[in-house]
């Protein structure tokens, strides 16, 4: 609970700050109702710097709705690689296809019809709307409830959803004639620049610095409340990096669950010793010649964390793979078959590089 703020006098200052501060960034530069979506869509869990790279090349090689809609699924998940939570570039996919069956290939300049496309929910609905279509609705992502929990000094705890849509009504009061979608990035950038999630928030640079509550009772750290999310599950798991001479062992992931339908290094729960990985090899129907225990690494899902050892495995030149797998070449691997992140620690070992970002190089060779 807060007591009464006008949050119309948030919207100069805010406005003002923004019109000199705003971050230079692709989907800014046309913000196309299709650039806007997609560009929300990738920055959901994902940090700018990151999704720059992924943005500029989904938008070369898929730069409309109807390229979209009809991406083969690997060809999608690779151009996804890396960014991880895979069924939003699915959604993304199915919503095209909606918006080209139903709505003339154009999205609709209309906030419900947005939030019944598949993977809208109310932020990446009022983000499109107002951003690329002027439409005065709120944009409530994390961002914003951090900074209006503060600068109200509001609190109730974010994680709550009639949080979010009582602060959704709120601002929908004060949105500025004519400028939702800068009145919506200035909060959302507010909250990704100075009003910081992880930190020290920089108050010295705020345009909210003199009417801030949290600052003026010495509550920034204590708010935003937020609940916690419930433990995450552990998995021990061993990882196998299979190789012969050119290619290595891939195993395609079912088709639901966790990471489906994309290909990974053959991996199975528990720690293995380097015993019981030579037996598992072996009833693969492949013959190990060399078995090298690699470092523990660790991958953070949202309820689930893996905790991995690996070994690398030189077998002999196969011509037979095990029934659900597959053998490829390095260079077929990196071009054709996506493989989320998790398994980066030990990519590495194979020469493959996932994803767009730094390569690290090989530590082995074999
Ligand atoms: Fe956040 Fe500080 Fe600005 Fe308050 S004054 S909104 S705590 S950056």
């Amino acid at each position: 609970m807060r007591e009464p703020f006008d949050l119309n006098q948030l919207v100069s200052p805010l406005l003002e700050w923004f019109s000199s501060h705003a971050r230079v960034l692709p989907w800014r530069e046309q913000p196309t109702p299709y650039r806007v979506w997609v560009s929300e869509i990738m920055l959901q869990q994902t940090r700018v710097e990151a999704v720059k790279p992924y943005f500029n090349r989904f938008m070369d090689r898929l730069p409309d709705i109807a390229s979209l809609a009809e991406c083969p699924e690997d060809v999608l998940l690779k151009l996804w690689e890396g960014l991880g939570y895979y069924n939003r570039v699915r959604n993304l996919k199915e919503a095209a296809q909606t918006v080209i069956a139903e709505h003339g290939g154009e999205l609709p300049a209309d906030y419900e019809k947005l939030l019944k496309l598949k993977g809208i929910g109310h932020y990446t609905a009022g983000a499109v709307a107002s951003i690329a279509y002027g439409i005065p609705v709120p944009a409530v992502d994390g961002n914003v409830l951090r900074v209006i929990s503060r600068v109200t000094g509001d609190d109730a705890d974010i994680m709550k959803a009639s949080v979010r849509t009582a602060m959704e009504h709120d601002l929908a009061e004060v949105i500025p004639e004519g400028q939702a979608g800068a009145f919506n990035q200035a909060l959302m950038e507010l909250g990704a620049c100075v009003c910081v999630p992880n930190g020290a928030p920089l108050c010295d640079q705020c345009p909210w610095n003199n009417m801030c509550r949290a600052k003026a009772q010495g509550r920034i750290d204590e708010l935003p409340v937020k609940s916690k999310a419930k433990a995450r599950r552990i998995e021990k798991r061993t990882v196998f990096l299979i190789r012969d001479e050119e290619k290595v062992l891939l195993r395609k992931r079912p088709e639901q669950g966790l990471l489906a339908g994309l290909y990974e290094l053959p991996n199975t729960l528990g720690h293995l010793s380097p015993e019981q990985v030579e037996a598992y090899v072996k009833e693969l129907g492949l013959s190990p010649l060399r078995i090298l225990p690699l470092e523990p690494a660790k991958h953070i899902f949202s309820h689930i964390e893996w905790q991995m050892i690996g070994y690398a495995i030189r077998i002999d030149e196969t011509v037979e793979h095990p029934e659900d797998m597959l053998f490829v070449s390095v260079e077929d691997t990196e071009k054709n078959y996506p493989i989320p992140a998790a398994f980066s620690r030990y990519a590495v070992y194979l020469n493959l590089h996932l994803g767009i970002g730094e390569e690290e190089k090989n530590p082995l060779n074999m």
